[in-house]
């Protein structure tokens, strides 16, 4: 058992960093979990991030997410690359465990991310960043003048579909059913767009290219037929799942599982508990809307803590 901490940080992504630079600087001495093996959030799979401001010419995710790291050890954050696997978050204070280990706050962070949902293929993994992305706002730029497939048949594959229109030559929808469950209005534009078609009935069984990918092989699920489809890029879009295992049963959560705050601020029901990027947002999910948001969460704590502790 642990020193009583001002704020412990759980997550390591743009939100968890950024909350621990501000918290950091503000003499917080904050701890932060940066889990066992995904230590740097979701931009540790990718490659060139263009829009985060600063880097004119882009930089690399795992890049980016180095830097972050770094900015947040040089003003005193205590990293600690182990996963949180219980909390008890209604305590005073309050309680974070690994493993191993019990720790004690008096306020926490949560900036646990959310996970893209995956087709669940070898070569997804290994061409993910390489033609294989999940965010048409993040990568659609890259893919002018290409060929786009896009898994999925809710809003988000309707919204990046329209949006990829912008870029490529043509955009194909593969979806597992032969109707859409994107609200009326989605599909309607989905289908006056005339880049976009439709593969009904149909699952993207693998994804084909050795260095980039080059197809996917899609297969009829009422014919058993496979087709070898030609393709600069694949989007998958079946849905995101926030990382709020931990909170269940402690934590107002929406319908989704996302972590429900007091927006403008990054309050939860919780006192002395803040939620920041993706595992809040469902709707912008972006790393610069992250670190933003982490900024927040750092900034609330450290009134919270003038205020209580
Ligand atoms: P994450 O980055 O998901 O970080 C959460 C962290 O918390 C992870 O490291 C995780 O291991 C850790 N964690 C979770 N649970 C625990 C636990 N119990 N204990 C300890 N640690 C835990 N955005 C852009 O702006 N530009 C881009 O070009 C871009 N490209 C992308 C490409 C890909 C392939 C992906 C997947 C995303 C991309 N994004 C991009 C989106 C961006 O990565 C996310 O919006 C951003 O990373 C969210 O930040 P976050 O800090 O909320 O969560």
């Amino acid at each position: 058992m642990s020193d009583v901490r001002n704020v412990i940080i759980i997550g390591s992504g743009p939100a968890g960093y950024t909350a621990a630079v501000y918290a950091a600087r503000a003499d917080l001495r904050p701890l932060v979990f940066e889990g066992s093996v995904t230590a740097g959030g979701a931009l540790m799979n990718t490659t060139d991030v263009e829009n985060f401001p600063g880097f004119p010419d882009g930089i690399m995710g795992p890049d980016l997410m180095d830097n972050f790291r770094k900015q947040a050890e040089r003003f005193g954050a205590e990293l600690v690359a182990d996963d949180v696997v219980e909390v008890d978050l209604e305590a005073d204070p309050k309680v974070v465990k690994t493993y191993t280990d019990t720790y004690l706050a008096k306020s926490v962070i949560i900036a646990t991310g959310s996970r893209y949902r995956e087709l669940g293929l070898e070569n997804e993994k290994r061409l993910s960043g390489r033609g294989v992305s999940w965010c048409a706002t993040c990568d659609g730029f890259f893919f002018r003048d290409q060929e786009i497939v896009v898994v999925g048949g809710g809003d988000t594959a309707m919204e990046e579909a329209i949006f990829l229109t912008r870029f490529a030559r043509t955009v194909t929808v593969i979806h597992r059913r032969d109707t859409l469950r994107a609200s009326k209005i989605m599909q309607d534009r989905a289908f006056a767009n005339d880049k976009i078609r439709f593969v009904w009935d149909s699952e993207v069984v693998d994804v084909l290219g050795e260095d980039r990918i080059s197809g996917v092989r899609v297969r009829n699920l009422k014919t058993g037929e496979e087709t070898d489809l030609p393709v600069g890029g694949l989007f998958i879009a079946i849905g995101h799942e926030p990382r709020t295992e931990l909170l269940k049963g402690q934590i107002d959560l929406d319908d989704e599982g996302y972590v429900l705050v007091q927006s403008p601020t990054t309050r939860t029901n919780l006192d002395g508990v803040f939620a920041a990027g993706d595992v809040v947002d469902h709707i912008y999910r972006q790393a610069i809307t992250a670190s933003g948001t982490g900024c927040a969460a750092a900034l609330d704590a450290e009134r919270w803590l003038t205020l209580n502790a």
